[in-house]
């Protein structure tokens, strides 16, 4: 572990309105107990979108220092930024566009998803440029209708693929795919998905190409499907601690943790008169005279504006205070750009400069913790924790907190 690429700011300025800390060991036992789930396969964490809003290299770092053997990446720019902050395990990149810097990937030693016909000609061409032989995953699309070689395609796209492997510009490692509803276990579209997926290696074998890997499983599927786990498995959300399946089990309920918390500092409490609008459109009106504390972090930060609360339905949760004197509120009114009011309660013992705890390492109110995490915050605002962690915005700063991996 080369310590001085892990950022560690507990310097942050003083004055710092919010943080995330992000715990990376939290994100090294995830992927140990996702290797257990899977202990069959090689497991390779997804880290595209900034390793899910945590920061792409710490991510990673302890990903692999958790028993990852492949990190997996969208964009070209995602993997080559790996490769420059000096990270040298296989690599896969999946969404690529015309025009790809196909050479600078394949003399990164990145493995490239071949995700459409135009792409293997690109690929070649690059890996002629590099002056080396690409490694090519050919996804195909089993169901999902989005990214990936459609079945009809795959005879005509892996012939070309046999021809350009005897000449040498490139090899096909891996033949993947990706499932639509994995996350609904049991959904008819899994076993269809798995079939054709299954179809789709006999016609890559049968047209003698070998591939080192086959692939399907994102979380859910690593969770919840052990018959396809095939080679490898590429989960993402579980690796920062988050159920892909919240309507089946807590974080907890799978061995895992969340790691990224989110905490901002009250920049004022105050005394409010009973039935006073609070916040942009009056939504929250206090019910009783009260204290409203102001957190400095808005929908500019990731914090989303359908967690607004009032009489549309109640608001994203926030925790404060601490003791017995601990509690969870929910936003009162709408979330502003930068900032959201919490009626405290008349006899709130909270001053300014008090931290908050809007999520962080726990398996959510929904499920009794003291606690919120970021899927109680994916109910408030009716979306998915994925979301609610990628969006976390660049005013943010991140913290990296680990005993093991930052030593
Ligand atoms: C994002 C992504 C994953 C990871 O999905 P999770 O649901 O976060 O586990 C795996 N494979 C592909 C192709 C992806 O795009």
């Amino acid at each position: 572990m080369r310590e001085s690429l892990i950022v560690n700011r507990p310097d942050l300025p003083p004055g710092t309105p919010a943080r995330a800390v992000v715990d990376l060991d939290a994100i090294r036992d995830n992927v140990r107990a996702l290797r257990d789930h899977a202990p069959s396969s090689d497991l390779m964490a997804v880290v595209k979108a900034d390793g899910y809003g945590h920061g792409m290299v710490p991510a990673a770092r302890a990903a692999l220092a958790g028993g990852a053997t492949w990190l997996g990446v969208a964009t070209a720019h995602e993997a080559l930024a790996l490769r420059a902050a000096g990270i040298d395990t296989r690599l896969l990149v999946w969404l690529l566009v015309p025009g790809a810097p196909f050479a600078d990937l394949v003399g990164a030693d990145v493995d490239v998803a071949v995700t459409a016909p135009w792409a293997l000609q690109e690929v070649a061409d690059g890996a002629r440029a590099a002056g080396r032989t690409a490694r090519v995953h050919l996804k195909v699309d089993t169901g999902l209708s989005r990214n990936g070689i459609m079945p009809a395609d795959l005879p005509d796209v892996v012939r070309r693929a046999a021809v350009l492997e005897a000449s040498g510009e490139l090899r096909v490692a891996g033949v993947f795919s990706h499932l639509a509803c994995a996350d609904e276990p049991g959904h008819p579209s899994i076993a269809r998905q798995a079939a054709a997926f299954d179809d789709a290696v006999r016609v890559v074998e049968a047209a003698g190409v070998r591939p080192e890997v086959r692939h399907l499983s994102n979380s859910a599927a690593t969770l919840t499907a052990r018959e396809l786990h095939h080679d490898l498995v590429r989960p993402g959300i579980a690796v920062y601690g988050l159920s892909p399946v919240p309507q089946l089990g807590a974080p907890g309920d799978f061995g895992l943790r969340p790691a990224m918390t989110l905490e901002a500092w009250l920049a004022a409490v105050k005394a409010v008169p009973a039935g006073e609008g609070v916040s942009y459109g009056h939504l929250y009106t206090t019910p009783r005279d009260t204290m409203l504390g102001l957190v400095p972090l808005g929908y500019a930060d990731g914090i989303p504006r359908h967690a607004s609360g009032g009489a549309a339905g109640p608001g994203g949760p926030v925790a404060v205070g601490s003791g017995d004197a601990q509690r969870v509120l929910r936003i009162a009114g709408r979330v502003c750009m930068d900032q959201v009011v919490l009626d405290l309660g008349p006899d709130a013992p909270e001053r300014s400069g008090d931290v908050v705890t809007l999520f962080g390492a726990s398996d959510g109110v929904a499920h009794g913790a003291a606690v919120p995490n970021a899927e109680d915050w994916a109910q408030a605002a009716g979306t998915i924790s994925y979301e609610i962690v990628t969006r976390i915005g660049v005013r943010v700063p991140r913290v990296y907190a680990g005993k093991e991996v930052l030593l």
